[in-house]
């Protein structure tokens, strides 16, 4: 079966009742016969469900499903996207170990990675995403793992998979990338060389905006050593949230197709926009690393970003003349969101401390959502006309 069959067929066994939508076990501890089963259970001699914090048969279904997708082994699922950065940081960071990771990363995994890693004596260098030297000279004999996010958020730059992919390759480092941007069916970074593939899956995967979830997949004997660490610190998902996003799974395909031409089409009609210095999509000819985009993904996801010739101020009157996408922190939702980095989720930053992080003042992110694709557009062109 092709990956996004299986998204679709994977199920938890049927009940007696023989239901066709996927059953939800909403408890949260399973029973035993005899205390011979139980003993067996306990002594990992069997595969039975003992705790939801350990497992449990709605979250797994939402992990088979993910590892299909990934072309990935094995899988853990947690309760956020930030749940799956730490623990995936924590089961393999030790004291005197060294990371790299991109330079622009999702806010709160820049506040694990700059202020909690050298708290416990983890060092870390960050480097920019598209620097090759930069990445080859940065490794140390302690370096442990690279992190990466490809594309970034929210500036859209690319890291060369393949190339990463051989460079962690040739050394005893574990390659982990969040592929929330892209998603798994747009983007398969195993197939590139990743040890781990990680996800907030609250955002494309959801895909409207109702729960929390975060999951990781890799190599059997690494996610073995993540179900450890969490089985004993706690991060595990909700089978409620397992159901929804499982549910979320068998049309994520059909989704990221119409996000994606969509955010091609506006992205189109925007490039040139007297009101609009400069305009990035992964899939237009003019992004700086188009090459990489086509070579690493089969489209260019639903999230577009561009900068406002008037800054801050502009940045602001954008927002505020905005009739139809919704002001608010998520992303990949069916209904299109803008927000503006410079004055709300990167605002206690300095101006040169966003510019380190390409955080421009007239920055504008815009995640494209399934409403008609000229509704977006002309809600957009007309808030520009006013900045
Ligand atoms: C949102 C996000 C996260 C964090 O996920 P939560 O589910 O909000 O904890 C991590 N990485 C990226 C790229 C994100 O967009």
């Amino acid at each position: 079966m092709h990956p996004i069959t299986e998204a679709i067929r994977i199920q938890t066994e049927r009940t007696n009742e023989m239901e066709h939508s996927t059953p939800m076990f909403l408890t949260s501890s399973f029973c035993f016969d005899n205390a011979e089963e139980m003993r067996a259970a306990f002594a990992d001699e069997t595969d039975d469900n003992i705790y939801s914090r350990f497992s449990n048969p709605t979250v797994q279904e939402f992990i088979d499903k993910i590892c299909a997708l990934e072309g990935a082994e094995d899988g853990y699922a947690t309760a956020s996207g930030m749940s799956a950065v730490f623990a995936s940081f924590m089961t393999f960071l030790k004291k005197g170990d060294h990371l790299i990771s991109c330079n622009a990363v999702f806010g709160s995994t820049h506040t694990i990675i700059t202020k909690y890693l050298p708290k416990w004596g983890i060092e870390y260098s960050y480097v920019p995403p598209n620097d090759q030297k930069a990445w080859e000279s940065a490794i140390r004999p302690n370096t442990k793992m690279i992190y990466l996010e490809t594309p970034t958020n929210p500036g859209l730059d690319l890291v060369d998979l393949e190339f990463i992919g051989k460079l962690a390759r040739k050394h005893p480092i574990i390659l982990n990338v969040d592929n929330c941007f892209a998603t798994p069916v747009c983007q398969t970074p195993i197939e590139f060389g990743a040890d781990l593939v990680l996800h907030s899956a609250t955002k494309w995967i959801d895909g409207q905006g109702r729960v929390l979830g975060g999951v990781i997949v890799g190599k059997k004997e690494l996610i073995h050593d993540i179900y450890l660490f969490c089985r004993s610190s706690g991060p595990a998902l909700s089978p409620f949230n397992a159901w929804v996003l499982s549910k979320s799974l068998e049309t994520l395909d059909v989704r990221m197709e119409r996000h994606a031409s969509n955010a091609l089409y506006i992205a189109q009609k925007l490039e040139g926009n007297p009101k609009i210095s400069w305009l990035k999509y992964p899939f237009l000819p003019s992004h700086p690393q188009h090459s990489i985009a086509i070579k690493q993904m089969k489209n260019g996801g639903g999230i577009i970003c561009f900068e406002l010739k008037g800054g801050l101020e502009s940045g602001r009157k954008f927002l505020d003349n905005l009739k139809i996408l919704s002001l608010t922190a998520n992303l990949g939702d069916t209904r299109s969101i803008a927000s503006h980095p410079a004055s709300t989720t990167h605002a206690k930053l300095t101006e040169a401390e966003r510019l380190a992080v390409n955080i421009t003042p007239g920055l504008i992110r815009i995640s494209v959502g399934l409403e008609h694709r000229d509704d977006i557009l002309g809600d957009i062109l007309q808030t520009l006309e006013k900045c």
